[in-house]
């Protein structure tokens, strides 16, 4: 701590200086958060005091939060659906395991069937909860292949994760196929649509992965990602309304008498965010969002492939991947673990930087 502190303009004189430290997003090109909707960082702004971990004190807030969950529970076929708002795809899909032990507790050695490609936030679920992971081969369109999974289910078998859009390739996993062997072996299904949640439903010919399959137990989806909100806005959606009472435990100085949340404190500011953008877009406004990220995923597929540089994967929402080792320095990409080059097409990724891109891809070789 400083003995003395700085004055106010000594203090943002030094903030701006580091803000200029951060990257320009001009060049981002390798994540899956966006910059906010203007219209979520105004409502953030609103709410920025508000804590949801003692929601008796903002009611208020506290039914955003009802509300935010309501949206995405009809958007995925299931306007009564259960949920919280947490702090992202790593809190949801820990939670949603956590949930699942709790409910299979008399298994001692319980393990859960996950597709090679995946999420790391499994690898930290399964060591907090102390499950075994099983991890499944994708075929080679980098899905989950839904017959090794069936072949790995035995009775310590307590879930399926499919993955809704996956983080390094773009995949949705075969969710029906899935559903199916969940329901016939009476096993809880996980789906992890943090980032594919808000892209799915908007897409000409969406893909079956909702609560639409009767095998679907809970849904992870990210506002903070393709929903445009503030950060940290996640979403754990679950088909019964209450079965997160499960993880109640006793809060004995807070105005609610149990929570059943993995944080205490929880910021109401993101959660205000990502209701203020879904209900300002509404479907229509998301449509038209992601029909532009898909036109950019194409364009720069048959972009790079006019110059040799060849796809990796085909992907089903907007996250490109190449066999390709090199980019221009100032542009930032990321490599898969199999060694592709991985481009996501977010919101801010516009189509005059997909060009400028393209243009110094192609003059790279030459
Ligand atoms: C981003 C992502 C996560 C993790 O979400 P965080 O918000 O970073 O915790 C989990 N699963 C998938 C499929 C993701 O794309």
């Amino acid at each position: 701590m400083l003995n003395k502190g700085f004055s106010e303009e000594e203090l943002f004189t030094f903030f701006a200086q580091k803000k200029r430290e951060d990257l320009d997003h001009k060049y981002i090109l390798s994540s899956m958060c966006t910059l906010p909707h203007p219209v979520a960082v105004q409502a953030h702004c609103i709410f920025m005091e508000t804590n949801l971990g003692d929601p008796g004190l903002f009611p208020g807030t506290a039914s955003l939060e009802k509300l935010l969950v309501r949206r995405l529970g009809t958007l995925f076929h299931l306007p009564d659906a259960g949920g919280y708002a947490t702090g992202g795809g790593t809190e949801s899909n820990i939670q949603a395991l956590r949930l699942f032990r709790v409910l299979r507790n008399e298994l001692e050695y319980p393990n859960v069937i996950v597709p090679e490609s995946a999420h790391f936030s499994f690898k930290k679920a399964c060591d907090i909860l102390d499950l075994e992971m099983r991890p499944v081969p994708l075929d080679p369109d980098f899905r989950m292949d839904a017959d090794r999974a069936a072949e790995q289910v035995d009775d310590n078998t307590i879930a399926l994760v499919g993955i809704a859009g996956t983080t390094e390739y773009g995949m949705v996993d075969p969710i029906e196929k899935l559903s199916k062997i969940a329901v016939a072996h009476d096993l809880f299904l996980h789906v992890d649509a943090a980032f594919g949640g808000m892209v799915i439903p908007f897409l000409d010919r969406p893909f079956p992965f909702d609560f639409a399959l009767p095998g679907v137990n809970t849904i992870a989806v990210d506002p903070h990602k393709m929903g445009m909100s503030t950060i940290p806005a996640g979403c754990l959606l679950t088909r019964e309304p209450d079965m997160l009472h499960a993880l109640n435990i006793d809060t004995p100085y807070l105005t609610v008498k149990q929570e059943f949340t993995l944080s205490g404190t929880r910021p109401g500011a993101p959660v205000a965010g990502a209701l203020a953008i879904l209900d300002y877009l509404g479907v229509e406004g998301f449509k038209a969002t992601i029909a532009g990220c898909m036109k950019n995923t194409a364009r720069l597929i048959a972009g790079l492939e006019t110059f040799g540089i060849k796809r990796a994967a085909t992907p089903n929402v907007n996250v490109a991947t190449f066999v390709c080792d090199k980019v221009p320095d100032k542009w930032r990409v990321s490599w898969t673990r199999q060694g592709h080059l991985r481009i996501v097409l977010m919101p801010h990724v516009h189509r005059d930087r997909i060009e400028a891109f393209i243009q110094e891809m192609g003059e790279l070789d030459a």
